[in-house]
């Protein structure tokens, strides 16, 4: 249709897209179409070093800071300009696939390359950004270098962790020559480009789907504690059946899923008996639950319902129950003014699109708790992601990139004013 034709927006450089993802997917290519890139593996050393001396050659600064992120900074607008940041992680599972991650990064390169031939007068700076241990495979926590960016995580706790040989980031960053000493830079914004890794996008017929939330997580261990007996002759009303007492939780946990006013994800899937024994009433049993929500308001209420209910789940079987660790990852909302930009310019180049949240983490939702930020995605074939044969199309990365660098066209019109480049096309 030549009149749609005319009104689309151009579209981000698909060749030199391409030519850069066919480039990344050497490193660490396990030659069935997956690659083998952990974090600070000789793999990610190399594809690192590729990705660095690329962004040199053309006109990047390059910093490295003390948690090993590497970014490459372009300034195009003077030094008190704006400053948008695009990136993801080039480090992948093992024998994973070689789109999570490096596509974000790429077309974040891609995008800022492409942007930059036709600016006339640009508003804003620029920061590539290729976040240290996001996949959380070798060493974990998961998002490392993004969550010690935002001060989420101290840095002297994230360098002290160690992959199952003993190795710890430090050692590993020093080793491939990413102890970095540069301040991490400071931006405005943060978008970023990734494969779906779920089939919603293809069933749905989608090209672009804004995530919306990310989900959190509370991770809740629980003891129950009861007294260890024969199975026989103990008599039943004598009995303090920590595994009993676990059962009673176990239901109550899943009952909370059930009852909760909006969506809340809940499991137990780990429970560890002591002795352990078909003919000992156990004494005692750990019990690891998860619960999952979108609203961070579910999450609260699902704690509070659990930690009153507890003591008389565990009294109903003569037992106590204590909570004895949290680990809790927030819930969160990305910026509304990113998600209608990247809905309004997906429109204007005619891809279906729909709405998704994420229940996975991205460095999105890291850096989404200090900045305005987002990710976009784009489809996985089949839903496959972290594997050998994950896959999305050429052209399906080129219309990611597509709307990244038309956002990046009215962010920077608007001198970084997503009220405005939300409201002016
Ligand atoms: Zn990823």
């Amino acid at each position: 249709m030549p009149d749609s034709k005319r009104n689309s927006p151009a579209g981000i450089d698909a060749g030199l897209l391409a030519a850069l993802m066919d480039k990344v997917s050497e490193f660490g290519s396990t030659g069935d179409g997956g690659l083998d890139r952990p974090a600070l593996t000789d793999n990610h050393k190399a594809a690192r070093d590729w990705f660095a001396a690329e962004m040199r050659a053309r006109g990047y600064t390059v910093l490295v800071d003390a948690i090993g992120n590497l970014f490459g900074r372009i300034d195009l607008a003077g030094p008190d300009a704006p400053v948008v940041m695009i990136g993801s992680h080039l480090d992948s599972q093992p024998l994973g696939g070689r789109f999570d991650g490096a596509y974000g990064v790429i077309a974040g390169l891609a995008a800022v390359e492409t942007f930059r031939r036709e600016a006339v007068e640009p508003r804003c700076n620029y920061i590539i950004a290729d976040w240290m241990n996001e996949e959380g495979a070798r060493f974990q926590p998961s998002l490392l270098g993004s969550s010690v960016f935002t001060g989420a995580v101290p840095l002297d706790w994230a360098l002290e962790r160690r992959d199952r040989d003993g190795k710890s980031v430090a050692e590993e960053l020093r080793r491939t020559g990413y102890a970095g000493s540069d301040a991490a830079p400071r931006p405005d914004l943060y978008l970023e480009v990734h494969i779906e890794g779920d089939d919603k996008m293809e069933k749905a017929g989608a090209r672009i789907a804004p995530f919306l939330r990310h989900w959190g997580a509370l991770k809740i261990r629980i003891e129950v504690t009861g007294e260890q007996n024969h199975t026989g002759p103990t008599p039943m009303q004598d009995r303090k059946d920590a595994v009993l007492g676990a059962a009673y939780i176990i239901a109550f946990v899943r009952e909370l899923a059930d009852t909760a006013a909006d969506t809340l994800y809940s499991s137990v899937a780990r429970l560890d008996v002591s002795p352990n024994s078909p003919n000992i009433v156990p004494g005692k049993a750990v019990l690891f639950a998860e619960l999952r929500s979108p609203e961070p308001a579910m999450l609260e209420w699902s704690e509070a319902r659990l930690r009153a209910a507890l003591p008389a789940l565990a009294a109903r079987a003569s037992v106590t129950a204590e909570i004895v660790a949290v680990d809790r990852r927030p819930a969160g909302r990305f910026d509304p003014r990113l998600v209608a930009l990247s809905e309004a310019v997906a429109d204007d180049f005619g891809y279906p699109r729909i709405r998704l949240d994420t229940i996975a983490g991205h460095d999105a939702v890291a850096v989404n708790a200090i900045l305005p930020a987002i990710v976009v995605a784009v489809p996985s074939v089949g839903g496959v992601i972290h594997r050998n044969d994950e896959y999305t199309s050429p052209e399906d990365l080129a219309a990611g990139g597509d709307v990244l660098v038309e956002m990046i066209r009215r962010i920077d019109r608007s001198g970084g004013d997503l009220n405005l480049a939300t409201e002016t096309p």
